[in-house]
C-alpha cells in the first residue's frame, strides 16, 4: 500500500494521502486500530463546524411578517382578535375543545393546578427531573410536590414508583413528556383512576408527541403548552392551557384574569369572585404563534428527519446512550439528549465534570450542545431550604402533611442529570439532515480522541 494515495475522510473533509498526512502531521496522527487522531478544536486544532453553519430557531418568514404587522394596525392589543383566533386554532390542532392561551406554560400550569381543585396542603405528584416550574407551580397554589424517581430509558417518571408516593393527601400527578416523548399514559392513568387524582399534562416541551396514537394534551384532565423561545412552537413567550372538561375550562379561566367569573367577550363587573392572577396573552404575541402554528407540522417533520439523520451517524459509537423511542410513542425531538457512559472510558471521577469537559469539547468543535438541568428538581433550594412563602408554608400550613426531599432518593434522575447533554437548534428547522451529520461527527471526533482531553482541568464547571 506503501506510496498509494488514500483517501480518508475524517470529520467530513477529504483528505489525500501520504504526502497530504505529512503536512498534517501536527493536526492528525494514525493511532490504533485505524482511528485518525486529531487534535481537538478545544486543544487548539480547528473547529469542525464553522461559524454561522447551524441556523438560529424559529425561522421567520412573510407568514409572520404578515400576521404580526396585522395584529399592530388593529386596536385590540391586549386581549385581541388574534388571542381568540390562536385559542381557536391551537384546540383544533391538538384536537382539544378548550383552549386558554395564556402568558407563559407555567401559568398554564398554574391554572391547571387551580382547576384540578388542588387546595392548601394537598400533594401533587412530580417526576424528579424536569423544568423548576412542572413543580413550583404546586407550590403557586399553596400544594406540595411530592417527588417520583424517573424511568432511566426515557427519562420520564417511572411509573412503577407512583403508586409507592401517594398518600390520603395526593389529589394529582403532574406527568411530564420530556423532551418530546410522551408518558406512558396508560399506566399514569390506570393509577390515577384506582385513587380517584387528577391528571395535568405537562406538555410544553411535546407538542405534536403521541402515545398509541393520541397526541399529548388528550389524556389528562388538563394540560400545559408553553411558546416560549426554545419551545417546538414560539412566539417568544406564551403558553396555552387545553381541555375537553368545561368545569376545568371555566376554573382555568377564574385564575387567568384577576379572579373574574367572565369571559373576555361577556360584559366585565371588574369583580374579584375569587383569587385570580394576570396570566392573559397579548395580541401581538398570540399573531406571532398563530403564524408559527401554520408551519408547525412542517416543522415537526425536519426535527424528525434530522433527529433520524443523527442516530444514524452516531449508532454504535463507544460510550453513548442514544435517546429512545419506545414502541406505541411518537417522540417530537424537542430534544436530542445523549448520555454518556464514563465508565466504558475507564473513568472512575466525578461524572459531571467528565461530561463537563466532553460537551465542552464538542461545543468547541462548533456544535452547540448543553447540559439542560444540572440539578434534579428535590436538590433544588427551594425545596431543600423549603423557602416559598416564608415561615415554612406550604410545608408549615395546618393542612400540609410533613413531606421530606432526600435527593438521594432519586438515583436514576441523578444519573441521568450527571451523564447527559443534548441539543435543540442543530437538528430545528430551517437545519437540514446534513447539520445533523456533521453534529454527530463532531460528537464521534471528540469520543475518538478523548484521551487528549484534560478532564480534571476542563470538567470543573
Ligand atoms: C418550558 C417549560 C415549562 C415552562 O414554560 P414557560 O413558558 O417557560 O413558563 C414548564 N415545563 C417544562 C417541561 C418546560 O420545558
Amino acid at each position: 500500500m506503501q506510496g498509494e494515495v488514500q483517501k480518508v475522510k475524517i470529520g467530513g473533509f477529504k483528505r489525500e494521502g501520504r504526502g497530504k498526512r505529512k503536512q498534517n502531521l501536527a493536526e492528525s496522527t494514525l493511532i490504533k486500530g485505524g482511528i485518525m487522531a486529531e487534535k481537538l478544536a478545544i486543544n487548539g486544532g480547528e473547529r469542525l463546524i464553522s461559524e454561522g453553519f447551524i441556523k438560529p430557531w424559529p425561522p421567520i418568514d412573510e407568514i409572520d411578517r404578515k400576521y404580526v404587522l396585522e395584529s399592530l394596525q388593529q386596536t385590540n392589543h391586549a386581549f385581541g382578535p388574534n388571542c381568540r383566533a390562536f385559542e381557536k386554532e391551537f384546540a383544533q390542532w391538538n384536537g382539544n375543545k378548550y383552549a386558554i392561551t395564556t402568558n407563559s406554560g407555567t401559568a398554564a400550569l398554574h391554572m391547571a393546578v387551580a382547576a384540578c381543585d388542588c387546595s392548601a396542603g394537598d400533594q401533587v405528584i412530580v417526576p424528579a427531573y424536569s423544568w423548576s416550574s412542572s413543580a413550583t407551580c404546586v407550590l403557586h397554589h399553596n400544594c406540595i410536590p411530592v417527588f417520583v424517581d424517573i424511568d432511566f430509558d426515557t427519562m420520564n417518571i417511572d411509573t412503577k414508583k407512583i403508586e409507592d408516593a401517594i398518600t390520603e393527601k395526593t389529589k394529582a400527578i403532574i406527568v411530564v413528556h420530556l423532551h418530546g416523548l410522551a408518558v406512558n399514559m396508560d399506566e399514569v392513568l390506570k393509577i390515577a383512576k384506582k385513587y380517584h387524582l387528577k391528571v395535568i399534562e405537562d406538555c410544553c416541551q411535546a407538542h405534536g408527541a403521541e402515545f398509541k396514537g393520541k397526541k399529548v394534551g388528550l389524556w389528562g384532565d388538563c394540560a400545559a403548552f408553553s411558546f416560549n423561545q426554545n419551545k417546538c412552537l414560539c412566539s417568544g413567550e406564551g403558553g396555552m392551557l387545553v381541555t375537553d372538561n368545561e368545569e376545568i375550562y371555566k376554573k382555568a379561566l377564574m385564575l387567568w384574569s384577576f379572579g373574574e367569573t367572565r369571559t373576555p367577550f361577556e360584559k366585565r363587573d371588574y369583580h374579584a369572585y375569587a383569587l385570580g392572577w394576570m396570566y392573559r396573552n397579548n395580541d401581538l404575541t398570540a399573531a406571532f404563534g398563530r403564524a408559527q402554528l401554520t408551519k408547525l407540522d412542517r416543522y415537526l417533520e425536519i426535527q424528525k428527519q434530522n433527529a433520524s439523520a443523527l442516530t444514524e451517524e452516531l449508532k454504535g459509537t463507544k460510550g453513548l446512550i442514544l435517546p429512545y423511542e419506545p414502541e406505541n410513542h411518537k417522540h417530537n425531538w424537542y430534544n436530542y439528549t445523549i448520555r454518556l457512559v464514563p465508565e466504558e472510558f475507564g473513568w472512575k471521577g466525578n461524572l459531571q465534570k467528565f461530561r463537563n469537559a466532553v460537551m465542552k469539547a464538542i461545543q468547541a468543535e462548533g456544535a452547540n450542545v448543553s447540559v439542560w438541568q444540572n440539578f434534579i428538581l428535590p436538590r433544588m433550594t427551594v425545596f431543600q431550604a423549603k423557602n416559598a412563602y416564608g415561615n415554612g408554608c406550604p410545608w408549615s400550613c395546618q393542612y400540609s402533611k410533613p413531606v421530606t426531599y432526600d435527593p438521594d432518593a432519586y438515583i436514576v434522575a441523578q444519573r441521568h442529570t450527571d451523564t447527559h447533554f443534548g441539543m435543540t437548534e442543530p437538528l430545528r428547522a430551517p437545519n437540514g439532515p446534513e447539520v445533523a451529520v456533521m453534529v454527530g461527527k463532531a460528537i464521534k471526533k471528540v469520543i475518538n480522541n478523548i484521551d487528549s482531553l484534560d478532564i480534571e482541568k476542563l470538567g470543573s464547571n
